[in-house]
């Protein structure tokens, strides 16, 4: 292969198969360094070893299917290796805990090559550099047709500090971090632009000027810097959870784990004005996009009303509801100051609207 030729640069393709098994997590795993003091032993004998020296240690996974969870048509594969990762780290600093270690599961078909390959795990590796998080195992197998990526994260906090999602009490202010939806709008604009190439591949898509909500889809940000801010500020939520499958569903799995009922108020969800604009000209509500379309991975939780002195000039947070008493249900007061029974697909009760 001409490997000067920059024209042939793209083309390059090595089989999976030339390197086995081994050999291809030997090559991916080369760069990794351990950067914690809690990682005793990484990748390379038949398991890791971490020691968080009295602190409580905090577990999650997710699988990614191809296909199911992401379309490698419009994902570029270092972005899915940031987005998988980043994905993981949301739901520990939903713990208010530090991320620190994370295993990658991967099933691989020989329709990939190691160069996208190498791709992926530069978006790994990216995203744990961002997060000071060691890679610290895994596991390579052979997948028929897509790709699977599973990655369990780890993380440390002191006991005092864990929060769950079932501490919300009656009287509480619900807070969320960032702006929602954007991902959503992104999605069905990468989606838009995938179909008119498939008509006519000849058209270049037309992403010019959205780049925030393009972002919020492709290369979503864990919010690592809130379990931070809260503690700077001296507020510790009475619970809290990341915003996977949107604000709708997130605020259900509170209120019933933590038996109470709350108002939203629509007109307190904070939306870019670039989602605003895509939702319209999709001809979607932006409400609806941020109840359910989800990926924002923001942080929404409740805090003591005492608190609210603490937070209420900080940019990152907004309040956008209170938690009432379980008889008064889940409710969406909308803009026109009516109330509707928030559900997890609250399309038609709010299309009626
Ligand atoms: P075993 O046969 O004991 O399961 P493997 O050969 O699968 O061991 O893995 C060897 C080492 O490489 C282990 O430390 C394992 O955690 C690590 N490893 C395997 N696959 C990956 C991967 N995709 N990413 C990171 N580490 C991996
Ligand atoms: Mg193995």
């Amino acid at each position: 292969m001409q490997k000067n030729n920059p024209m042939l640069e793209n083309t390059e393709r090595t089989e999976l198969s030339s390197l086995g098994e081994f050999g291809l997590i030997k090559h991916l795993t080369q760069f990794i360094e351990i950067k914690n003091e809690s990682t005793i032993k990484g990748i390379g004998d038949d398991a890791a070893v971490i020691d968080y020296k009295g602190k409580q240690t905090v577990v999650s996974t997710d699988m990614l299917v191809e296909g199911v969870h992401f379309d490698l048509a419009y994902v570029p594969l270092k972005h899915l290796g940031f987005k998988s990762v980043s994905v993981n780290l949301s739901d520990i600093y939903a713990m208010n805990a530090t991320p620190k270690q994370i295993t990658i599961s991967l099933a691989i078909s020989n329709r990939f090559s190691v160069e996208a390959m190498e791709e992926l795990y530069a978006g790994f590796m990216m995203a744990c550099a961002k997060h000071n998080v060691d890679i610290i195992g895994g596991d390579t197998t052979t997948s028929k047709s897509g790709l699977v990526i599973s990655i369990t994260a780890i993380g440390e906090a002191e006991s005092d500090e864990l929060v769950f999602r079932n501490g919300a009490k009656e009287g509480n202010l619900l807070c969320v971090t960032g702006d929602l939806g954007a991902a959503y709008v992104g999605l069905q604009l990468l989606e838009r632009e995938k179909q008119i190439f498939l008509e006519s591949p000849g058209v270049q898509p037309d992403l010019e000027g959205n780049d925030y909500i393009l972002e919020r889809q492709l290369k979503p940000e864990a919010r690592k810097d809130i379990p931070v801010l809260l503690k700077k500020l001296e507020v510790k939520p009475t619970s809290m959870i990341d915003i996977s499958d949107g604000l709708a569903s997130e605020i259900l799995h509170i209120t019933s784990q933590s038996n109470v009922g709350c108002n939203l108020y629509e007109e307190k969800i904070p939306i870019d004005p670039s989602t605003y604009n895509m939702a319209r000209e999709f001809n979607m509500d932006p409400t609806i996009c941020s109840l359910n379309g989800g990926e924002d991975y923001e942080l929404l939780f409740t805090i003591d009303a005492a608190d609210f002195p603490k937070i209420k000039a900080n940019p990152d947070i907004t309040v956008i509801g209170h938690i009432t008493a379980s008889k008064d249900g889940v409710n969406l007061i909308t803009k026109g100051g009516t109330s509707i029974t928030l559900t997890a697909q609250g399309w038609d009760s709010l299309l009626k609207n």
